[in-house]
């Protein structure tokens, strides 16, 4: 048993300073708190003080997380659902952007399942991830090579991608300002950035409230569309397009997602995948590109 730690956080994703008597909603874990302050500027629920990384990676690895019934708690026996996810996401999203071999980057790529599909059609793949055992796994079951690191960290050569891809990962980067100027640092002439996020300023966000799934300890930042506008033009970014995500979730994660825990089977049933892929009401896909 330990305890989370904490760095202090001045300003939000959109830089504002963060009244520190703002909208505090606060999720309680074994190992400390997640507070979320709530931006005046942007409407942004941004985690101040933050939890350090390091705390949150040994959290994300401890039993007191494991044993607990969480959405993700069997995210490595998935991975027939998430290469029916894949498939739809590269046909769906990516397609008019591969008409020729691509150098692409995922940025919290989990087990590599998209970076496969996309390096099977010819693409040069590379990816990254927070954990040392995604990276294993990536390796073990596709050959494909990931590197095992904070993003901002990671050794990457300059202005050589042409698209980076972040799914399920901008809203939980600890540091945006400095992960999307290494994006924009990372992309080639003509490259393109392509990610998703749950938007605060969504009627699902305010149906479900302080409940929300967002406010959880390694979401770093809960943007709305204008918080996230915002940090991309001070990144240097402009938006090409933005609509609302199309999924197709497991079952077991459809219904973690939809409030219907209490239906949850536990066994090999949630595992299917949903049977057909749907728009997410609140999440949004978005296209930006350096300006
Ligand atoms: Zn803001």
């Amino acid at each position: 048993m330990t305890a989370f730690t904490y760095e202090p956080r001045a300003t939000c994703i959109c830089g504002a300073r963060l009244i520190p008597t703002a909208l505090a909603i606060r999720r309680a874990f074994a190992w400390g708190s997640a507070c979320f302050r709530r931006c005046e500027a942007c409407g942004s629920y941004v985690q101040a003080p933050q939890i350090d990384r390091v705390s949150l990676q040994r959290w994300y690895e401890s039993d007191a997380y494991l044993s607990g019934a969480t959405a993700y708690s069997n995210y490595l026996d998935d991975e027939a659902s998430r290469r029916d996810e894949a498939r739809g996401r590269l046909e769906r999203d990516l397609r008019p952007f591969l008409a020729a071999p691509r150098r692409i980057l995922e940025v919290g790529c989990a087990t590599a399942t998209l970076l496969n599909m996309l390096h099977q059609h010819g693409h040069l793949v590379t990816g990254v991830d927070l954990s040392a055992r995604f990276a294993e796994r990536a390796r073990a079951l596709y050959g494909i090579p990931v590197i095992a690191s904070d993003f901002v960290e990671a050794a990457l050569p300059c202005n050589s991608f042409d698209l980076v891809l972040m799914l399920g990962t901008i809203s939980n980067l600890a540091n945006l300002d400095a992960a999307l100027a290494k994006v924009r640092s990372l992309l080639a002439a003509a490259g393109t950035f392509h990610f998703n996020f749950p938007r605060a300023d969504s009627l699902t966000a305010r149906l479900y409230g302080s409940r929300h799934w967002m406010f959880t300890a390694s979401v770093s930042a809960f943007m709305t569309f204008e918080g996230c506008r915002l940090a991309l033009a001070r990144a240097g970014f402009h938006i090409v397009s933005a609509a609302i995500d199309v999924q197709r979730p497991s079952v077991g994660k459809f219904v973690a997602f939809s409030g219907l825990r209490r239906f949850a089977d536990a066994g090999q049933r949630s595992r299917t995948p949903f049977p057909f892929s749907m728009p997410i009401p609140g999440v949004w896909w978005v296209v930006a590109r350096p300006i």
